[in-house]
């Protein structure tokens, strides 16, 4: 190239600036030409991508249906479309055997880990761990235990806690996703607070208690702009539900996250008891 280029400069030189200008016309005119084969050649190379991604297309649309070997009456019945919405299904009562069918109707749901776990550590703190460690006594030493908790929740009126079990960490932590989805239910939204009254389906339409092991739990309705007042995990929870205003009272040992948690899924359980939409 560099020689190539040095023959062209010197070419330039020597000859005089029209012949210079008619030379890169010529060029340019050449190089036109040029442009459109490589094109083809492109297109011909990216004929089989391109193919692919014509057949790569409508693959969105089965991920909405989302097959899988459903085993259930409730999952083939999902699986071919007989529910329009998973609203459908919770009104019905049905129960939920398998987390695809709560995948394929509720694409854009999300998770959370609520850290359940920690170790003393030095000087009072305390390092939190996603899950917590139990221990039995066996004749030959300690066996040991984990278990987590997550909640899952599309943040628009979706709410699911699960808790599992297991000897392993992943394990532990991947049950309890899927015992969450198994376990959802529709949260009732409104706005109970007298000092609002927008009528909207920001907060909770009137106020609700909710209780596990020693832990008591009250929400209230508040006003637009309040925000959630309570702890981590309550706001968590509460967002993935879909309310953005409400207050949270607490009695009891609160430091037992997973009972907290429980407790305010109790108190949201309880909303669904009272007359009227959800
Ligand atoms: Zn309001």
């Amino acid at each position: 190239m560099t020689a190539r280029k040095k023959a062209a400069e010197a070419k330039a030189i020597e000859q005089p600036l029209e012949e210079k200008a008619a030379e890169k016309a010529e060029e340019s005119a050449a190089g036109k030409p040029e442009e459109p084969a490589a094109a083809a050649t492109a297109e011909e190379k990216a004929g089989f991508p391109a193919e692919a991604a014509e057949a790569g297309e409508p693959k969105p649309e089965p991920k909405s249906t989302f097959q899988w070997n459903a085993r259930t009456r409730l999952g083939s019945d999902v699986a071919a479309g007989k529910y329009a919405s998973i609203d459908e299904v919770l009104e019905k009562g049905e129960l939920i055997l398998e987390p695809e069918i709560v995948d394929a109707m509720i694409p854009d749901l999300r998770q959370e880990v609520v850290y359940i776990g920690g170790s003393p550590g030095k000087g009072g703190g305390i390092r939190r761990t996603a899950t917590k460690m139990t221990a039995r006594m066996h004749k030959s030493g300690r066996r040991f235990k984990l278990s987590a908790l997550s909640i899952v929740g599309n943040g628009n009126g979706i709410l699911g806690v699960g808790m599992a079990t297991s000897k392993e960490h992943r394990s532990a932590m991947e049950k309890s996703v899927k015992n969450a989805k198994l376990g959802i239910i529709r949260v009732r939204r409104g706005c109970g607070s007298w000092e609002c009254g927008c009528g909207g389906s920001h907060s909770i339409p009137f106020k609700t208690s909710g209780k596990n092991g020693s832990v008591r739990v009250t929400l209230l309705p508040a006003p637009k702009g309040t925000g959630l007042v309570g702890s981590e995990e309550t706001r968590k929870m509460l967002g993935l539900a879909g309310i953005h205003d409400v207050w949270v009272k607490t009695m009891g040992q609160t430091a037992t996250r997973n009972n907290l948690v429980m407790a305010i899924f109790d108190a949201l359980k309880n909303l669904n008891r009272g007359k009227g939409d959800l």
